[in-house]
């Protein structure tokens, strides 16, 4: 399976983006979850890319730092 960080380019700034890919290196959670829905996403529209979900941006943000 291949990692969610990387899904992660194009329409995220870089500040966000290396927080996010810290974050997915760190938490096997975020990790799986972000994996799953770009897989599901990617088989409906099948395309190798999408909009980054808002709702992934929303989680990342409400995460502790570090
Ligand atoms: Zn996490």
């Amino acid at each position: 399976m291949e990692k969610a960080s990387d899904y992660l380019d194009g329409d995220l700034p870089d500040s966000l983006a290396n927080r996010i890919r810290f974050h997915l290196g760190l938490c096997d959670d975020c990790d799986g979850w972000l994996s799953g829905l770009w897989s599901t996403i990617n088989l409906l529209r099948g395309l190798p890319r999408v909009e980054t979900p808002r709702s992934l941006l929303q989680r990342i943000r409400s995460l502790p730092d570090g």
